[in-house]
């Protein structure tokens, strides 16, 4: 049993690639719109605030907050790491910016809503998954 957990990892595509990728350069990534300034997750082709076409990567600063999460305490796979939270985050760039993720490096039982966090990666072969740990007090 590896010492990560058990992982189903995404295929990459050319409209996902700097997400899974970005961890590489501790860069979390999403396609920003260059006319109104959105933050746009999942990708899609065209700004859903504006409808610009003119979209470029970039990366978030990682901080974030708790909105909602749940304790998983089923062993569906051998794993060495549970209970562990699963959570949908939001990025403290734009409201509505959320990722569901994990939140690891602290007591599952220790996650709450409206805690700050911010992301790390963990590397599975050319993906970086993007995780959240607690924050450091600023
Ligand atoms: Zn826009």
């Amino acid at each position: 049993m590896s010492d990560k957990p058990f992982r189903v990892l995404p295929e990459l595509t050319e409209t996902t690639r700097h997400f899974w990728e970005g961890g590489q350069e501790r860069e979390l990534r999403f396609p920003r719109c260059q006319s109104c300034g959105a933050w746009i997750h999942p990708p899609t082709p065209l700004c859903p605030e504006c409808l610009g076409k003119d979209l470029a990567i970039e990366a978030v600063s990682g901080r974030a907050t708790v909105l909602t999460f749940t304790l998983n305490h089923q062993q569906w796979v051998p794993s060495p790491d549970h209970p562990y939270a699963i959570a949908i985050v939001e990025l403290e760039e734009q409201e509505g910016l959320r990722l569901t993720t994990n939140v690891v490096n602290c007591a599952a039982e220790d996650v709450g809503i409206g805690m700050p966090v911010q992301v790390i990666f963990e590397q599975y072969e050319d993906v970086w998954i993007p995780l959240f740990e607690p924050a450091e007090e600023a």
